[in-house]
């Protein structure tokens, strides 16, 4: 009898934990382009960075939009692009709904971490200190993105 009330408490105490946060997760991340790379995973599914200067959209300079390279979410258009100098592609502003943010503390420090509204992966963090009237500056990793020229 006992006993069955411990497992019973246990149960519940590890469902009520536990399901919510295996089920939001199952349900916000998931693979959908199969020819992404480890290290595309690895940013996307891990919260990872790429190195800096190490992206070829960082000379990117033609008309069109930049897409989510799991899902294919269209993120950004080529007229909010900017040099920041950082040696990651640099955004002034993403388009509606692109993206849902969420606080992090990795690091000791309080960043604003952005991630693919549609499919969940991670692609950057957005900091106030854009030098256009958004004051916004999404950077973002190059290999979360997949440019289409117009
Ligand atoms: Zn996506």
């Amino acid at each position: 009898m006992r006993r069955n009330f411990l497992r019973f408490i246990s149960l519940s105490i590890f469902t009520s934990l536990f399901l919510p946060l295996s089920t939001l997760f199952a349900s916000t991340k998931k693979i959908i382009n199969k020819n992404l790379t480890k290290k595309q995973k690895e940013i996307m599914f891990d919260e990872g960075t790429e190195k800096p200067f190490s992206s070829d959209l960082l000379k990117e300079n033609r008309k069109g939009f930049y897409h989510c390279a799991n899902c294919g979410n269209k993120l950004f258009a080529s007229t909010s692009k900017f040099d920041s100098g950082t040696g990651w592609p640099s955004f002034s502003e993403a388009l509606p709904g692109a993206f849902k943010t969420k606080i992090d503390y990795k690091f000791g420090m309080k960043r604003t971490e952005y991630h693919c509204a549609k499919c969940g992966v991670h692609h950057g963090h957005v900091f106030n200190d854009g030098p256009s009237k958004s004051g916004k500056r999404f950077c973002n990793n190059g290999l979360c993105l997949i440019f289409k020229p117009e």
